[in-house]
């Protein structure tokens, strides 16, 4: 696995109340639109298999959140195809759930 960053270094234009993980510049809209958010260079993880790619996110009432793309190839029989993406989102439920349930807000994990 490598990992990368995708597109070009923060570029610290960073406007007022930008927390030290946001990229900034066009990646920040939280003091351009009423509904912007800081937003971090998202990470990017190339492995074997595919690519996950991560980016954080703070709205205006200081709400955090991560959004997590996962690239993956699929079989090239359509059946399996359908069982692997179907797959994916169960385990990735699996996961969520686990790592981030009610339970977890806390920052309590199992
Ligand atoms: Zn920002």
């Amino acid at each position: 696995m490598s990992r990368a960053l995708a597109g070009r270094p923060a570029l610290h234009h960073k406007g007022k109340g930008c927390p030290d993980w946001c990229a900034g510049a066009h990646h920040c809209t939280a003091n351009r639109l009423p509904s912007g958010e800081h937003a971090s260079i998202p990470e990017v993880w190339l492995t074997d298999l595919g690519r996950l790619v991560a980016t954080r996110y703070r709205d205006h009432a200081g709400n955090d959140r991560v959004e997590l793309r996962v690239v993956l190839a699929l079989a090239d029989d359509e059946t399996t195809a359908q069982a692997q993406a179907r797959h994916l989102l169960a385990v990735t439920h699996m996961v969520v759930t686990r790592v981030f349930g009610p339970d977890k807000q806390e920052g309590h994990l199992r």
